[in-house]
């Protein structure tokens, strides 16, 4: 017994020391060392041949009651989860003075005056135990293992009824024979049954119960993690596709604020009427090519058009006919600069593939009134010319239905960049394109006048 009792010790604190916040284990180890303590005594006074040399395992008897009591309470305090009252501080208390009272006054525990010698025949063996009678502590510690006997069994029974905890039922079992088998302790001491002591096995009982107390807790805190996990895990599935849905809401929102941002920008630079860039966006994207070919030294040109007549006509025909002619007007520049590359735009001519879109890489816009700009980026003097040409033979062939014989024209200026003259900016380009179609239209108009860039003006 005293092995077993060693051994659960053993195994119970290796156990706290791998999990310390498991007190109980703890407590239960120290419970497990004290019966070991207990044992040893008894072993110690059933070998004794006299009671002077029994006394000494007696008085162990003594203490190893008082090391038993204080775990036992706080094990069932833990076991409970209970908080700790005032009695169970005072029944603590209590076993610390009488482990002092003890160590002071050791004769106070049994009294070798009154010497309690029993002969018992159990299976054909002879045992005598060579015991002195109790003493006054001894009496009083009597007292106290029954009374904290009875707390520690209402405590377990009220926990086990009120908070349904099932797991206590072995040890309350447990208690039971405790119980009874100090009760019947008490008559053999007395006398009064000639039978061997039987509470020692019983605390073998007790530590089985225990354990088995102890291992239902474990399984049932297991039950309810993994129960607590099953519905963690489902809690953290739905709050996983409630935030994936709220997810897929914003990127659309986003996408959706993106487009009208983009819609937004369009309609801030481009003119609502022709859909080309505006005055200011044309001087932006001007402002950035000609920066571009000052670095990387390519040469480009800008071209100034202006209706003829403009005015005359809108008189004649109405203001919504003059606006038909800026549209087409615009529409003839959005299919001739619709590319920076201008070798590109050539061999897709010669292969008849029909003007795109050009937005993305659009380059003409509305000056102003019936006055348009075209940037014409790796333009040298000979391509600006052909482009110019081009873009005024379009126009020509402008024909409107309901007026097959209105004749649109206009005059064209143009200005070459071409690396030999070096401004700080492009506002002389827009300077001296103006004074090529001023040419233009002194010129007579319906023609196009393209000039390098001078250093005039700079
Ligand atoms: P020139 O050959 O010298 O250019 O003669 P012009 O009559 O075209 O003279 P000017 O370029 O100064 O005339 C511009 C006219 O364009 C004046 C104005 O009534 C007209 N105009 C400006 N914006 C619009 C518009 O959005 N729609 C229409 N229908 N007319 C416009
Ligand atoms: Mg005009």
């Amino acid at each position: 017994m005293f092995g077993i009792s060693l051994y659960a010790g053993i195994f119970h604190l290796l156990f706290f020391l791998n999990k310390k916040e498991n007190r109980e284990n703890l407590y239960f180890a120290l419970i497990c060392f004290a019966i070991a303590f207990y044992d040893a005594m008894c072993f110690g006074l059933y070998n004794a041949h006299s009671v002077t040399s029994g006394i000494g395992w007696q008085r162990g008897q003594y203490f190893a009651f008082c090391c038993l009591a204080v775990p036992i309470l706080y094990f069932v305090f833990a076991l409970t989860e209970k908080k700790k009252t005032w009695l169970f501080k005072i029944l603590v208390s209590f076993i610390y003075f009488l482990v002092a009272a003890g160590l002071l006054f050791p004769s106070r525990i049994w009294d070798l005056q009154t010497p309690n010698i029993k002969n018992i025949e159990i299976f054909n063996l002879h045992i005598t135990y060579f015991e002195a009678g109790s003493a006054l502590l001894m009496n009083l510690a009597f007292v106290f293992i029954i009374a904290a006997t009875i707390y520690v069994f209402y405590i377990l029974l009220a926990s086990y009824l009120r908070r349904k905890r099932k797991d206590l039922l072995p040890l309350l079992i447990g208690l039971v024979v405790y119980l009874i088998s100090a009760f019947l302790d008490v008559l053999i001491t007395n006398d009064m049954i000639h039978f061997i002591y039987i509470s020692e096995y019983s605390f073998i009982i007790l530590i089985f119960m225990m354990d088995f107390s102890f291992q239902k807790r474990f399984v049932r805190l297991f039950h309810e993690v993994e129960a607590m996990n099953v519905e963690l895990e489902d809690r953290v599935k739905a709050r996983t596709d409630e935030i994936n849905k709220l997810l897929t809401e914003l990127s659309l929102a986003n996408e959706e604020m993106e487009e009208k941002n983009i819609a937004l920008q369009e309609l801030s630079e481009h003119d609502s009427l022709t859909k080309l860039l505006n005055h200011a966006a044309f001087h932006g994207r001007l402002a950035e090519v000609f920066n571009a070919a000052k670095r990387q030294h390519f040469p480009l040109a800008v071209l100034m058009i202006d209706i003829d007549h403009f005015k005359e006509i809108n008189d004649q025909y109405g203001h919504p006919l003059g606006d038909r002619i800026i549209i087409k007007v615009a529409e003839v520049l959005l299919g001739s600069s619709r590319n920076y590359d201008v070798k590109a735009r050539y061999s897709e001519e010669k292969k008849k593939v029909p003007p795109a879109s050009i937005r993305k890489y659009d380059v003409a816009g509305r000056y102003g009134g019936d006055e348009f700009s075209v940037l014409l980026p790796y333009c040298g003097e000979n391509e600006t010319k052909i482009i110019a040409e081009r873009i005024h033979k379009h126009i020509n062939g402008i024909v409107l239905e309901d007026t097959p014989n209105l004749q649109i024209s206009v005059s064209m200026g143009g200005v070459v960049f071409d690396q030999k003259v070096m401004p700080d900016n492009e506002g002389i380009l827009i300077q001296q394109a103006d004074q090529a179609l001023y040419q233009a239209k002194k010129g007579g108009r319906n023609q196009v006048v393209i000039n390098r860039l001078t250093g005039k003006g700079l």
